[in-house]
């Protein structure tokens, strides 16, 4: 019989920071450690003491659990724990600490909020390709293992500094039934990714919900700005993608009449589609083509994630994909937390710039000056969904 002998790894003599760590994850104290927060609390950069390796720690919320564990984490570990895939990222376990409970992630330097954000560096047109490349390569893998993700968007794909992306934050995903139609909630994804079947309270979806929020996303990659940037209710989401899809009829769309709240939400207006005059310039031919299949309004007739690896913007059109390796040197690291604080800041600037502006006004004609036009749009761009929290929070809970 063979004799296993077990000896002990030695341990590595650490510096007196790291050795002082209570916890296998030395964070630095405070909110420094804070990477991101959102619905289920906080997520905290954490560096394992021994491997010097970094990770992401998802912390699952306890508070308001009358049953134990919450079983929205249940699913989304239970859930992770089945995927192994480049693009999705990767959960290593789950840590029991003091009173806390941890997913632990692998750790990557930016999300695509932050990247897209970014104050000075901007993507090149390869660097885009292969982004979009992988965001669809992961969702591929996603709905071949029937999996929907249902939260799509920007701030959970993250992208490594050396430019791999991974889809995170399965909150909200779960296994779909791929050969005969179930029901499930329709309260998913943020409001301005939601696809017009979701708004129009279908409950029978499939993987063509999360085509709907790529192209959402793939259009804020090329343009940086979100297409549908709607107030946050279902009706004016619908009205800001007819104002630029055109209102849908039942020759593009034969099942549009039989949604749910088709009546209830019926639009009293007709509107052409402009999307052709509002983007042909921002994009290339193919990168065009591409967006308007998957915009179609009959989810039945969007691409696959497989159909749209193949198109001819991926396979044939100039530039090929490139790798965006150049993000080892942008310096620091961009998630959607540090694009907003930079943005309070500026905003901070800018009234500062206004009322000194005004008060210069004033003090040169005497009188009283208006204060600029604030451009809603604007600050409803600057306002994503989701920052009150609230509405998403209860969104995150029906997992059915
Ligand atoms: P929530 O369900 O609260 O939205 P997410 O999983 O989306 O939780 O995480 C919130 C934010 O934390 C993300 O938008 C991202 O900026 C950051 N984050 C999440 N996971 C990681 C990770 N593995 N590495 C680095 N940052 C991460
Ligand atoms: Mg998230």
């Amino acid at each position: 019989m063979k004799k296993i002998v077990k000896r002990l790894k030695e341990k590595p003599i650490l510096p007196p920071d790291l050795a002082a760590s209570k916890s296998v994850f030395f964070r630095k104290p405070g909110n420094e450690s804070v990477v991101g927060s959102g619905t289920y609390g906080k997520v905290f950069k954490g560096l394992n003491v021994y491997t010097k390796k970094l990770v992401a720690l998802k912390k699952i919320r306890m508070e308001g659990e009358r049953d134990g564990f919450p079983v929205t984490a249940v699913r989304e570990i239970k859930l992770l724990r089945s995927l192994g895939h480049k693009n999705i990222v990767q959960l290593q376990e789950v840590m029991v600490e003091a009173n806390d409970c941890f997913m632990v992630f692998e750790y990557l330097s930016h999300d695509l909020t932050g990247l897209l954000n970014h104050p000075t560096y901007t993507l090149e047109p390869g660097h885009r390709k292969h982004l979009a490349q992988q965001l669809f390569e992961g969702l591929d893998y996603l709905h071949t293992r029937g999996v929907l993700h249902r939260d799509i968007k920007a701030a959970n794909i993250l992208v490594s500094n050396e430019g791999v992306l991974k889809l995170a934050d399965f909150g909200l995903a779960r296994f779909y039934a791929k050969h005969h139609q179930l029901d499930y909630t329709n309260r998913v994804i943020t409001i301005w990714y939601r696809s017009p079947e979701l708004l129009l309270g279908e409950t029978q979806y499939g993987p063509a919900v999360d085509i709907w929020s790529a192209a959402c996303v793939l259009v804020e990659i090329f343009t940086k700005r979100a297409i549908f940037p709607g107030d946050g209710s279902e009706i004016n989401q619908l009205e800001k993608i007819h104002a630029v899809l055109g209102t849908p009829n039942a020759k593009d769309w034969p099942n549009l009449v039989e949604m749910p709240w088709f009546a209830l939400l019926r639009p009293t207006y007709r509107k052409p589609n402009v999307f052709e005059d509002k983007y042909k310039d921002q994009l290339t031919t193919a990168a065009f083509d591409l967006l308007a299949s998957m915009f179609r309004y009959d989810p039945a007739t969007r691409p696959t994630a497989s159909e749209v690896l193949n198109h001819p913007y991926f396979t044939t059109e100039e530039p090929a994909p490139r790798q965006a390796i150049e993000l080892k040197d942008i310096g620091g690291e961009w998630h959607e937390l540090e694009s907003k604080a930079l943005r309070r800041e500026k905003e901070k600037k800018e009234k500062e710039r206004e009322k000194e502006r005004t008060r210069a006004a004033q003090q040169q004609s005497g009188s009283k000056v208006e204060g600029q036009d604030t451009n809603s749009a604007r600050e409803r761009e600057r306002k994503r969904p989701n920052e009150g929290g609230d509405k998403q929070r209860e969104a995150k809970r029906p997992h059915i």
